[in-house]
């Protein structure tokens, strides 16, 4: 054998690339053991080439089917609520008289296309369960600015709960790394919390705390409150899937044991105060700075105790 090596990198019959190793420069003669060696390098290199194409492949997967059952929903709603109307203006009679057979196949597609509707309401709520759960970003945002906006996007549900909901945000900006998308997610389910589960002209109160080293962000609320045994569930899975069970056609929304996971995602806290008839107040601390590393986020603490570097 000579000084120099060459090994084909082949999937199934089809050669698709070389390894050469040229030793000739410190006047090495390679042997048979070395040809072997190197022949298994090159299967090996196949194999990690494959499966890295077969990862890129998943992930794209992964990001279609993600999109779809997010976009999905929305695009369902735009005919039901066309579908809706117009049968609705039948069955109230604005298209003319109809007869007593007419109002019952009409009132069927009306109560069909509710189900639908909670259909939709359960797509949605399982696309946000996915985006919570996909991998974290890290960003610097001002939060104000985005606990503002999901204040507005959630005006609509105040008016129509007659709740009225305030802020006491401090009127500059407060910049925070983390996931933005996830975190307005978290704010946006805790304020229609304190909506929903309020008193007709009950208040909510949103507030933004900033200390050197975190940022509070509490929702409080004059609401129908939670019991101590209660307090103890929230944030329990299995609460969940009980309480789901026992509420067949209540709309869920991204649920606070989803919250829970994208506070703790942050290294941040979440804790909860309540009483029952007078109301909670639930209270999400986050640490200013966060690094991701390449595996995952890090925490000050863990860092603290020299669990990460
Ligand atoms: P969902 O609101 O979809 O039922 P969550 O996980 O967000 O699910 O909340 C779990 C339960 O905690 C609710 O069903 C409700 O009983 C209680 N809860 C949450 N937030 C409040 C609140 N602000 N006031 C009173 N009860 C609340």
């Amino acid at each position: 054998m000579g000084p120099a090596l060459s090994a084909p990198l082949k999937v199934g019959d089809k050669v698709i690339g070389e390894i050469n190793v040229n030793a000739a420069a410190f006047r090495e003669i390679f042997g048979e053991e070395d040809e072997a060696v190197l022949k298994s390098a090159a299967d090996m290199a196949v194999v990690a080439m494959k499966s890295t194409h077969l990862e890129g492949q998943i992930k794209a997967l992964d990001s279609v089917r993600a999109d779809f059952i997010s976009s999905f929903p929305h695009e369902l709603r735009i005919p039901l609520t066309v579908i809706k109307d117009a049968v609705g203006m039948m069955l109230d009679g604005t298209t003319g008289e109809i007869n007593d057979i007419q109002k019952k196949c009409l009132q069927l597609a009306v109560d069909n296309i509710g189900r639908l509707w909670r259909l939709t309401e359960e797509l949605l709520e399982l696309s946000k369960q996915v985006e919570a759960k996909s991998p974290m970003k890290r960003e610097l945002f001002d939060i104000v600015r985005a606990v503002s906006e999901v204040m507005a996007e959630l005006s609509l549900l105040e008016k129509e709960k007659q709740v009225s909901v305030t802020s006491l945000l401090l009127d500059k900006k407060i910049e925070v790394w983390g996931d933005e998308h996830k975190l307005r997610m978290v704010t946006s389910n805790l304020i229609k919390n304190a909506i929903i589960y309020n008193k007709l002209n009950g208040k909510v109160e949103v507030s933004l705390e900033e200390t050197d080293t975190e940022i509070r962000l509490c929702v409080s609320d004059t609401g129908i409150g939670m019991s101590e045994q209660d307090l103890e569930k929230i944030f329990d899975k299995l609460y969940r899937v009980e309480m789901r069970a026992k509420n067949k056609d209540k709309v869920w929304g991204m649920g606070l044991v989803t919250v829970k996971e994208i506070v703790q995602m942050h290294c941040g806290k979440i804790s909860v105060e309540s009483q029952v008839e007078k109301g909670s107040k639930f209270i999400v601390t986050l640490p200013k700075s966060l690094r991701v590393t390449e595996r995952g986020v890090v925490c000050d603490d863990e860092r603290d105790q020299g669990i990460a570097p």
